[in-house]
């Protein structure tokens, strides 16, 4: 884990999942951006801080997914930190059961799937973060960045926006093959929102800081697109017979050589796919119907 500084203020521990760090003028107010997957990864940032002498004052989680927030029940136990969350995901970040429940389709889940990948110890928060800038003696700005989650934000501070998952850096977009989203049409309006803003760089949630945001967003539109044709493909070659959900999820699955380990990672492929059909549906691209107990999907008219 790398501590990089990357503009006066802006920091960011550099590791599979990213931890931000800005802090103010008078280096009275530090905030971390995100915890990580677990309390050793949070560990090792706040104790590298503390040796640095810089201050842990607030904790901003950017989006209910375990491998962000992970970390942060150690930091609230250990620093008196005013912890600050978008709303939708305080309330899973409260119960963070509803994490697997959710990717269980409502289900209690597998006890299998009650693991830290999916589902970390929740944590209070004490604030709820809106858009715009959120204190005047701690100028940041918060952004909303819908798509890669329901209500995920990102913070902007001193021209560098620590962006969460709203895009995967360049060096890990190609492991992911299909990056999760819940919502195929805010995750696209979000990548033009970011591709059109005009600052100094950008870190994304997994990868590295990047000053080409530009073109590592349209890397990261490129392959959302990719996905999209495919699933409309799938769909239109079913013709008159259509094609269930399942057997969609299952062909794209084969096409990317995807082997999801276990039914945690599966759901997690069912929901990012099953966001290309959901977007077809509602452009009135196609319709399902429920045949012999299933729903099956076809191209529109
Ligand atoms: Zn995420």
């Amino acid at each position: 884990m790398e501590f990089k500084e990357i503009a006066a203020g802006c920091y960011y521990f550099n590791s599979a999942v990213n931890i931000g760090y800005i802090v103010n003028e008078d280096e009275s107010k530090g905030m971390l951006i995100d915890a990580g997957l677990e309390s050793s990864a949070a560990k090792k940032a706040v104790q590298h801080l503390v040796k640095k002498n810089l201050p842990i004052t607030h904790l901003f989680i950017t989006h209910a997914h375990a491998d962000h927030f992970g970390g942060a029940q150690y930091i609230q136990r250990n620093f008196n930190v005013h912890t600050i969350a978008p709303s939708l995901e305080e309330a899973i970040m409260r119960n963070s059961i509803l994490e697997p429940i959710y990717l269980f389709n409502g289900n209690s889940p597998l006890s299998e799937m009650r693991n830290k990948f999916l589902e970390a110890p929740s944590i209070r928060v004490d604030e709820i973060c809106t858009e715009g800038i959120w204190d005047k003696t701690f100028p940041l700005e918060f952004l909303a960045l819908p798509g890669h989650s329901h209500n995920q934000f990102g913070v902007s501070y001193k021209g560098i926006l620590y962006a969460a998952d709203a895009f995967l850096g360049s060096d890990v977009l190609e492991k992911h093959k299909i990056p999760f989203i819940v919502n195929a049409t805010e995750n696209q309006e979000t990548l033009l929102k970011l591709k059109n803003m005009n600052i100094e760089g950008m870190v994304p949630g997994h990868g590295k800081f990047t000053k080409k945001y530009h073109e590592v967003i349209q890397e990261n539109i490129d392959v959302h697109e990719k996905i999209a044709t495919q699933v409309h493909s799938i769909i239109a070659e079913s013709g008159d017979s259509g094609i269930s959900l399942e057997n969609l999820i299952a062909k794209i699955i084969t096409q990317y050589n995807i082997q999801p380990a276990n039914i945690g990672m599966y759901t997690l492929f069912r929901t990012a796919v099953s966001a290309y059909f959901i977007q077809l549906i509602e452009e009135g691209k196609a319709m399902y119907k429920i045949w012999g107990g299933k729903p099956i999907i076809f191209l529109g008219q």
